[in-house]
């Protein structure tokens, strides 16, 4: 048995490999087109003699060749390295140094300093593929062989390794195997009751878990179509809409639907599931997000190194999505919420999220110590973010996120947990969301500080939100200084960067 993920991923195509996989604005690819494209471009890797287990790493523009390209690197045995588009010459370079690469990918306006980068840290190959889909890579790729036998792998094979989003740190590439990804992808298919003939409004970016793991595979393992467009653009999202089953996205892509008068049930009636993650959807949007469009958003929890660990359930007879929350386990991983000694707290009780499954990674690359760090000895992985299991009339299975170890302020010797001051902050009039982080304080260790953003046209008033504070939260928790901004600091996956917000608000004066 071949445990490659393509051959799992290909066992989903349908028996028509004419009809069409892909689509964009400009033309489509037939499931035909995924196999013999990905085929030529594996030929073409495995033809520059790099070993099994040779990283192939990218930094491309969006396109249905840059999907292919991901597949062809499975095929090949190799191990795919996606980076952030945002990345510039510095960051790059830190990843191929570590990264060490056989073969690099990026686009023709890069090349000028990527390949002599690129060849430094030792890459054998530096092929170009840009946003249309053209360059070096697909050319060379064209006079190979579309019929190409993937490489047979073993579970544990490595597959990818994703650098994660750097949001607490530097980025940590996570080894993902063949078999982590298989193991989540089929559990997604299943818990999220895909089908043939969905739809999927693809709009992620594809450097990340969510565009190529949680989206692409979805699809690809349930031979359903694809609408692939580079980026979130309201208006071409409102015209494939009517005609899409299932969208995923980061909430701030909910707030920008949102934002738009044109956005009603009318887009909707033929949507069946949207998804949000990679942040934390407001419980305020969830609910707009009802009352406008008749759709509940379904709200997941994952991250790089190990997929998706909870999802708000998509069949009612497993329960209701509830806002705020993450939703239970997946089938076939344990959460657990345990304190600063790894004991489980009880159920309502704030504390550090911990999972197992068959989807948990096999360790940060070239970071033995890291890894080590992460995971207990009895085999539990340390997400980083704080959580909670029920409370407030919540099913004891369900999770809710409060934030991430390293945003949890200690003021006092107190704990203080920046999402229960932030929720009350959010439901104040005239406020759109808040950030709450801790700064150095010579007394306290940290003081606690709120970063508030106004509705559009509605302005707030620091001294009201303080005193609305005092009213309802312990002093310690109380805000020293309210900063109001027009928007919050976020990074390409909707993420709230706070710690830029903590440089630029460390004076308290
Ligand atoms: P780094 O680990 O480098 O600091 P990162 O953790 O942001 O960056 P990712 O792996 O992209 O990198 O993101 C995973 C994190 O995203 C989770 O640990 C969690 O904090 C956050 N996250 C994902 N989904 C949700 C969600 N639904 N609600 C709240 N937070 C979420
Ligand atoms: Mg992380």
């Amino acid at each position: 048995d071949n445990a490659n993920l393509y051959t799992v991923l290909r066992g989903g195509f349908p028996s028509d490999l004419d009809a069409v996989a892909i689509e964009t604005p400009e033309r489509t690819y037939r499931w035909a087109d995924i196999d013999e494209i990905s085929g030529r471009m594996a030929a073409l890797l495995r033809s520059f003699g790099a070993p099994a287990g040779a990283r192939v790493a990218v930094q491309v523009e969006k396109s249905p060749e840059a999907l292919m390209l991901y597949l062809a690197t499975l095929r090949a045995g190799l191990v795919y390295l996606p980076l952030n588009t945002a990345y510039r010459e510095a960051e790059v370079a830190y990843f191929l140094g570590d990264a060490e690469p056989a073969v690099v990918v990026c686009g023709d306006g890069a090349k000028n300093w990527c390949e002599p980068l690129a060849r430094s840290r030792g890459a054998l190959q530096v092929l170009t593929l840009n946003a249309d889909g053209g360059g070096s890579l697909v050319e060379a790729a064209a006079t190979m062989d579309p019929v190409f036998e993937t490489a047979h792998s073993a579970p544990g094979d490595l597959a990818a390794i994703l650098y994660t989003s750097g949001t607490t740190g530097r980025s940590k590439g996570a080894m993902l195997t063949h078999a982590n990804l298989a193991a989540n992808a089929l559990t997604l298919r299943d818990f999220w009751g895909w089908r043939a003939d969905d739809v999927l409004l693809h709009m992620l970016p594809i450097f990340h878990v969510h565009g190529l793991f949680v989206a692409s595979h979805g699809a690809l393992l349930a031979g359903a179509r694809m609408i692939w467009l580079p980026k979130l653009d309201v208006d071409q999202a409102l015209h494939y809409l009517p005609r899409c089953t299932l969208m995923m996205g980061v909430p701030t892509y909910y707030v920008r639907l949102l934002a738009d008068p044109r956005f009603t049930r009318g887009t909707c009636t033929n949507m069946r599931l949207f998804i949000s993650g990679s942040a934390p959807l407001l419980v305020d949007t969830f609910r707009e997000f009802q009352d406008r469009a008749g759709m509940t958003i379904l709200e997941r929890y994952g991250m790089s190194e190990t997929g998706m660990i909870t999802s708000n359930p998509w069949d009612p007879a497993r329960g209701e999505r509830i806002p705020g929350t993450v939703g239970p386990a997946l089938p076939g991983e344990t959460v657990r919420v345990v304190d600063d000694a790894d004991r489980p707290v009880a159920a309502g009780e704030p504390g550090h999220v911990q999972v197992r499954g068959p989807n948990v990674f096999a360790g940060y690359w070239r970071m033995p110590e890291k890894t080590r760090e992460e995971f207990t000895a009895d085999g539990w992985f340390r997400t980083g973010d704080i959580g909670m299991l029920g409370g407030s009339g919540i099913p004891d299975d369900y999770l809710s996120i409060v934030g991430r170890s390293k945003d949890l302020i200690i003021s006092g010797g107190y704990n203080v947990y920046p999402k229960e001051i932030e929720m009350v902050i959010d439901v104040m009039p005239g406020v759109q969301e808040s950030a709450v982080i801790g700064v150095p304080h010579a007394d306290f260790g940290e003081a606690v500080v709120a970063v508030v953003v106004p509705r559009a046209g509605a302005s707030v008033d620091p001294a009201a939100i303080q005193a609305g504070l005092k009213s309802g939260l312990a002093n310690f928790k109380v805000p020293k200084k309210i900063h109001v901004i027009d928007a919050l600091p976020r990074n390409a996956m909707g993420k709230v960067q706070k710690n830029v917000l903590r440089q630029q608000y460390a004076d308290l004066k």
